[in-house]
């Protein structure tokens, strides 16, 4: 069983392309910011302690992200691989997911940090089918949702403030991630800024 890592950028599309190649791939899509969102809603202790660093942009301690993905990866949906959306975004989680599982690509989807103010603030998503929309890029169509009733959906995180501290807790611990996978020759970057089909069929080609 090998997986894969989809990396980049808080907004980069690592959860929209994900949703694609897991139509793709039949593999599931696993985000650790995902699984930590379902723990605070459902008031766990590992949701509430989460809480205080998803709402300042930090990033939560790695014993408590390593510990969430070694239970998932027991998880029987995971026994041909998964694809990581949002994890690792450290060394010391790269170097506990190494023991855990072997990754096969780390796909590095690259958009550059003014056009990721922008993407953010605008997105939102339907509470009921999880499609992610843009305000401005990928508006609801205007005969509603694709996939059925539509709810909207907002992340707390989602606002300009927030972003900045993603952005910069990005720059400082999980880019270095880059070079440490690239040493391991696995490392894939594609363009992320340009429309999302022309991205998937790049991640998917690099996948072969
Ligand atoms: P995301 O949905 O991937 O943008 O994650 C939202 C927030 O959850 C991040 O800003 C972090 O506070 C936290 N988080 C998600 N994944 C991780 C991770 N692998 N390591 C540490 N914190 C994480």
């Amino acid at each position: 069983m090998s997986s894969i890592v989809l990396f980049g950028p808080p907004g980069a599309g690592k959860g929209t392309q994900a949703e694609r190649i897991m139509q793709h791939t039949g593999m599931p899509q696993v985000s650790t910011g995902d699984m930590l969102r379902a723990a605070l809603k459902a008031g766990t202790s590992v949701g509430l302690e989460a809480k205080k660093y998803m709402d300042a942009g930090q990033l939560v301690p790695d014993e408590v992200i390593i510990a969430l993905i070694e239970d998932r990866i027991e998880q029987p949906d995971a026994a041909n691989g998964v694809m990581f959306d949002g994890f690792p975004r450290t060394i010391p989680q790269a170097e506990a997911l190494a023991k855990i599982t072997e990754v096969s690509h780390v796909i590095s989807i690259e958009v550059p940090d003014e056009e990721i103010v922008d993407r953010i603030t605008g997105r939102f998503s339907c509470a009921n089918c999880g499609m992610v929309f843009h305000d401005k890029f990928n508006p609801l169509p205007v005969d509603g949702c694709p996939g059925g009733e539509f709810e909207e959906k907002r992340r707390a995180d989602d606002n300009e403030h927030t972003v900045r501290s993603r952005l910069n807790t990005y720059h400082e611990q999980t880019s270095p991630l880059a070079q440490w996978y690239g040493e391991r020759g696995i490392l894939h970057s594609i363009d992320g800024n340009r429309a999302i089909d022309l991205v998937t069929v790049d991640i998917i080609d690099a996948l072969n």
